[in-house]
């Protein structure tokens, strides 16, 4: 996984942007890519730090799950993990963390500490949302300020071992799972969400 850092002031606060946690979702790692780009020379107040694709292997090949087949989004060792089906588009792997990409993850968290995450994802049709978990509802509403996105702590159906249970709940960092709607157009995404990620990452022009 490549990471991406804005921002270079000693000792200020880390937010974390990620996408690409499901590989055929490509309209997050399309934002991610356009933040970064537009991002990189900005000042902020943070250190901020983006990962694009949090799971190459499904991305090259634009499927949900990696190549060893797990949706990571059920991979974290949350209190509610449990076990599923292999070959299914929700196969939560052997064990809670058992993916290397998760496990980069987490110790990408635990030594940054990041005081907000967005991750992003898409949706179809009109479930897109500002979805918090943990303290994330503050960071939510900011966004749904500047998105248009309406803000809710549930997606409307069970995330055992999701990352947002793991960091926000688990770990009590503000965490925003940002699902765009898939129908729209990058440069709709791009347009709606710049001003939302710019706000989550301390930016100019975001505020
Ligand atoms: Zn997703």
């Amino acid at each position: 996984m490549k990471k991406h850092v804005i921002g270079d002031r000693d000792g200020a606060s880390v937010v974390l942007v990620l996408a690409g946690m499901h590989g055929d979702e490509p309209k997050g790692v399309d934002l991610a890519r356009r933040f970064l780009d537009w991002g990189k020379s900005r000042a902020t107040r943070y250190r901020v730090i983006v990962v694009p694709v949090v799971n190459p292997t499904g991305y090259a090949r634009r499927r949900r799950v990696t190549d060893s087949g797990v949706d990571l989004n059920r991979n974290f060792p949350t209190d509610n993990w449990c076990t599923g089906r292999k070959r299914s588009r929700y196969y939560p792997g052997p064990s809670p963390a058992s993916e290397p990409e998760t496990r980069w993850l987490m110790r990408l968290i635990r030594r940054e500490q990041p005081k907000r995450i967005v991750t992003i994802h898409s949706i179809s049709r009109d479930q897109f949302c500002n979805n918090y978990d943990g303290p994330g509802k503050r960071l939510a509403e900011m966004m749904a300020r500047r998105n248009g996105y309406p803000v809710r702590a549930s997606i409307g159906y069970p995330t055992p071992g999701s990352f947002g249970r793991w960091a926000g709940d688990g770990l009590g960092i503000a965490t925003v799972t940002l699902e765009l709607p898939s129908h729209h157009s990058g440069k709709r995404c791009w347009a709606d969400n710049r001003d939302a990620l710019a706000a989550a990452s301390g930016m100019r022009g975001g505020q």
